[in-house]
């Protein structure tokens, strides 16, 4: 399930770097992820890196981006061309 950040954000700024994928960047208004390249960081790390940075807890699961593990690796071998998912991130 893709992430995305809520109107809590406080545009701190902590999350964009964290990002394995570069998902993450300055909105209109907050801080925006791009779904097509979220992975909820499978493929890179045990743990999503951006809900765990945000100090107001604005980062949370979409429920409107449901993907299967196959489906966000895939999507991770596809933002990271010629190279294999970390492994026990998925
Ligand atoms: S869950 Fe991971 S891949 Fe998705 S936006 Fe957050 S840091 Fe990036
Ligand atoms: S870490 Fe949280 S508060 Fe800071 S920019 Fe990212 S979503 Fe916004």
């Amino acid at each position: 399930m893709a992430y995305r950040i809520t109107e809590e954000c406080i545009n701190c700024g902590a999350c964009e770097p964290e990002c394995p994928n570069q998902a993450i960047s300055e909105g209109e208004q907050y801080y925006v992820i791009d779904p097509a390249k979220c992975t909820e960081c499978k493929g890179s790390h045990a743990s999503s890196k951006c809900a765990e940075v945000c100090p107001v807890d604005a980062c949370v699961p979409d429920p409107a981006h449901k993907e299967t593990t196959e489906q966000l690796l895939a999507r991770w071998r596809g933002l990271h061309p010629g190279k294999q998912p970390a492994q026990g991130t998925y």
